[in-house]
């Protein structure tokens, strides 16, 4: 196994990984270890599972490599309580196998390990193997770190512009009052009071976006749902929509209508998040409409045990690269281009809701032709009876 020269440098670009070697044959953990330290990386010890998770804790090591019978706790026990812990769930794992352990190489796989390499093997094809995986981590933590930072800069952009605008409104019309020394005719004051409204309404909307978002991400919403779901009729939820939305629409030009399925789609869901989402949607078509207005085509049907609700607009459209993302929290499409209200948290609020009543948010759109969001969720059984409970105080509405 351990013949050829050992010339190996390949950590030699970075700081030298350390490698955790538990092997229970003394003479072998020795030459594996020879094979790795001569390969530049920093090697520690253990003879099994238990000295292993010891060694874990104590050293955190780039890469495990580890033997699968042993005394005490075998590798597959070993892999197991290193996969169940967090900040181990990711670490890169390898198992050494001898002849004829095909199923228990099958078993450590399924466990979580990362590869594997069979006895005897030849030092260049562990120094692959450990190398390989080596860099695939780093490439993972690399993407992940660039998420992370770009994540950063679109929450700091978008969530302090939404912050700001509101807040220099407030800030200058109360200066403004303050300064003319109650010298305001009435029309003034009130002009300058409903800004100041305009104002802190807007902040409170993206404080209870926030909050309901994060409430989408964590168990909270879900308690809730479960504790309040319900019977709904889809063509309620829509008019009621439709019907809060209406002013805004006509403002902008842009014509609601409804083709509603008979008998109304009924699903199981939580009455007060399905029209926070239906709004949101609505909201996005009219936002996003042409400059000259335009319309939206809300519609319900129930196909093969799914409602949907389709909403099609003929606004600005999405560009097919940008698709993908609008989903992601925090993401507006040419929002450098574009001045526009929002935090880019509409959609992801409304897909999770989606999700959460075990339905998903899907979007079909061509730039300059217009957009279809499709909500689809599944049909009520007919025998769903809604538990006797009464709203309360749900994660606000969208108002
Ligand atoms: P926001 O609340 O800032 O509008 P959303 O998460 O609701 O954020 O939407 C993300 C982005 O998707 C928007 O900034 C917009 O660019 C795009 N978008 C959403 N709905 C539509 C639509 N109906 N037509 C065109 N673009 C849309």
């Amino acid at each position: 196994m351990l013949e050829g020269a050992p010339s190996y440098s390949r950590a030699k670009d970075r700081a030298p990984a350390k490698i955790l070697l538990v092997e229970d044959d003394l003479p072998m953990q020795e030459g594996i270890r020879d094979v790795l330290e001569l390969g530049g990386y920093r090697v520690v010890t253990a003879t099994n599972g238990s000295e292993g998770l010891a060694a874990l804790a104590r050293e955190t090591p780039d890469l495990v490599i580890s033997d699968i019978m042993m005394p005490r706790m075998d590798g597959l026990e070993f892999c197991r309580r290193v996969r169940q812990e967090p900040r181990w769930a990711s670490l890169p794992f390898v198992f050494l196998t001898a002849k004829g352990q095909k199923t228990d190489v099958r078993a450590g796989m399924s466990l979580g390990a990362d590869d594997y390499l069979g006895k005897p093997f030849e030092m260049q094809e562990l120094l692959d193997v450990v190398e390989t995986r080596l860099q695939r981590t780093a490439t993972i933590k690399q993407e992940m770190a660039a998420q992370a930072a770009r994540l950063r800069e679109m929450i700091l952009h978008t969530v302090s512009h939404e912050l700001r605008t509101p807040l220099t409104f407030v800030k200058g019309y109360t200066e403004l009052m303050e300064e003319s020394g109650g010298d305001l005719t009435s029309e003034e004051f009130m002009r300058f009071l409903s800004s100041i409204k305009l104002g802190s309404d807007r902040l409170g909307q993206l404080v209870d976006d926030l909050i309901l978002l994060i409430s989408l991400e964590t168990d909270d919403a879900r308690l809730l749902f479960e504790y309040e779901k319900q019977r709904v009729d889809l063509s309620s939820v829509v008019l009621e929509a439709v019907a809060a939305l209406k002013p805004k629409a006509a403002a902008r030009n842009v014509m609601l209508l409804t083709q509603l399925e008979r008998p109304s789609c009924q699903v199981v869901g939580h009455l007060g998040y399905l029209l926070d989402a239906t709004k949101r949607i609505l909201d996005n078509g009219i936002k996003f409409s042409k400059p000259q207005g335009g319309r939206i085509v809300i519609r319900t049907e129930e196909r093969a045990h799914q409602a949907y609700v389709r909403f099609a607009d003929d606004g600005i459209g999405i560009p097919a690269d940008q698709l993908g993302q609008i989903f992601q929290s925090f993401y507006q499409v040419g929002r450098e281009q574009r001045e526009q209200q929002g935090a880019g948290i509409g959609l992801p609020i409304a897909s999770k809701i989606a999700e959460l009543h075990g339905g998903r948010l899907e979007v079909q759109s061509s730039v300059g032709v217009g957009s279809v969001f499709s909500l689809a969720l599944p049909v009520a059984s007919q025998t769903y009876v809604s538990k006797a409970g009464s709203a309360v105080g749900w994660a606000r509405p969208y108002s």
